[in-house]
């Protein structure tokens, strides 16, 4: 057994994790990464013996929301142990050293470890007034993330902030905030994580995946892993069933939330967002926000602070609907109400399955104000 394998075996034993508990973690991580099951002896082998792969963690306009995140990554001892992996050689929010020893160890990893580390982004990058907005140690952030990112093996762009812009793009956009992608047109090898914000179950599946193959899974046109980001959220939501019968929650606390019904019409917009959280769930897989009587706001689709809100209020709709629509229908004609707004693959997607779907048996109860239009 290599020294790394001892070390490994060891850490299990440490934490009171038993072999069968590990290889369960890598049966998990193989599903949720929508591999072959046949392939999680590989995953299992790539965690004992990977090389400490070095992460750089850069923090620029952000609310420090993905590192608490990823601080807590969910089956605590079998992902702390997988997390420990990393070599984690600059992080500002968890590192020890400050001010110019901090600097130094980033120079240090930047200029001794060109194309071997990983470099993680969250938060977006400033770019009006030369990146004044935002500079460590003297430094524009933009020039950091040229630097940083360009010598990177690869980068993640965590969080809505660094993959879209998020909050700090939002209009009117003071400081000239870009994505990772935008700031840096052409950088290799990245990968975004949008979401806000990014859920420590998929950064733990992405990195796994990068320990075991080397490279980041298939991505969607928005450079997200389609394992996380390849289903919409309606399509896999808890309360489907709901919103297939017509029953939705009119306002909160009425008998209709009590009882779990569709969360349409308070302003979900679970039907044009893609991401897994029906399945992977937040805080160690206990709960998530639909789950729990509030409706998805679309934290992982481009500019969703512009273009999801108001948060409670529902999908724009048509200005009438005849007796004839379906509920089906009524979602459609509400989705495509914001395809002017903006063009998400997941809108493409919803319409596109609900294209698929047979329609409704005819005694299925339309939504209740279906004559009005979707509208409240
Ligand atoms: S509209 Fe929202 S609450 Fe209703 S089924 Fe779709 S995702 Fe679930
Ligand atoms: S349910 Fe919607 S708003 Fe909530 S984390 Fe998932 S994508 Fe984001």
């Amino acid at each position: 057994m290599s020294d790394r394998e001892n070390w490994f075996v060891g850490e299990l034993e440490r934490r009171g994790v038993s072999r069968r508990e590990f290889l369960g973690f890598c049966t998990a991580m193989t599903s949720m990464l929508a591999l072959p099951a046949s392939l999680s002896a590989r995953v299992a082998e790539a965690i004992q013996r990977a090389e400490k792969p070095i992460l750089v963690w850069l923090e620029f306009q952000d609310c420090a929301g993905n590192t608490e995140s990823f601080l807590r990554a969910g089956r605590p001892t079998v992902a702390e142990i997988v997390l420990d992996v990393l070599s984690v050689d600059y992080h500002e929010t968890i590192m020890a050293a400050a001010g110019a020893q901090a600097e130094e160890a980033l120079q240090k990893v930047v200029g001794d470890r060109k194309g071997h580390y990983l470099a993680v982004v969250e938060g977006s990058i400033p770019t009006f007034e030369n990146g004044a907005y935002c500079t460590i140690g003297g430094k524009a952030a933009i020039d950091i993330a040229r630097e940083v990112c360009g010598g990177a093996a690869a980068t993640i762009a965590m969080g809505t902030c660094a993959a879209y812009g998020g909050l700090p793009a939002a209009a009117p956009n003071p400081t000239g905030a870009l994505s990772v992608r935008d700031a840096i047109p052409g950088l290799r090898n990245l990968v975004n994580m949008p979401a806000c914000p990014a859920n420590a179950e998929n950064i733990t599946a992405l990195l796994v995946h990068y320990l075991t193959f080397k490279d980041w899974p298939p991505l969607d046109e928005y450079g997200r892993p389609l394992f996380a980001y390849g289903h919409l959220i309606h399509d896999n939501c808890e309360r489907r069933g709901h919103y297939e019968a017509g029953q939705y929650v009119e306002a909160w606390g009425d008998e209709g939330h009590r009882a779990g019904y569709c969360l349409y019409k308070m302003g979900c917009k679970g039907p044009v967002t893609s991401q897994n959280c029906p399945r992977v769930r937040w805080n160690s897989g206990t709960n998530w926000p639909i789950g729990c009587g509030h409706p998805c706001l679309g934290c992982a689709e481009p500019d969703f602070w512009d273009k999801m809100t108001p948060f409670y209020s529902h999908l724009p709709g048509p200005p009438f609907l005849g007796p004839g629509y379906t509920v089906d229908r009524v979602g459609v004609a509400a989705s495509v109400g914001v395809a002017a707004a903006f063009a998400t693959h997941g809108l493409i997607s919803f319409l596109k399955r609900s294209r698929e779907k047979p329609e409704p048996a005819p005694a299925a109860p339309q939504p209740p104000d279906s004559k009005k239009g979707a509208t409240l």
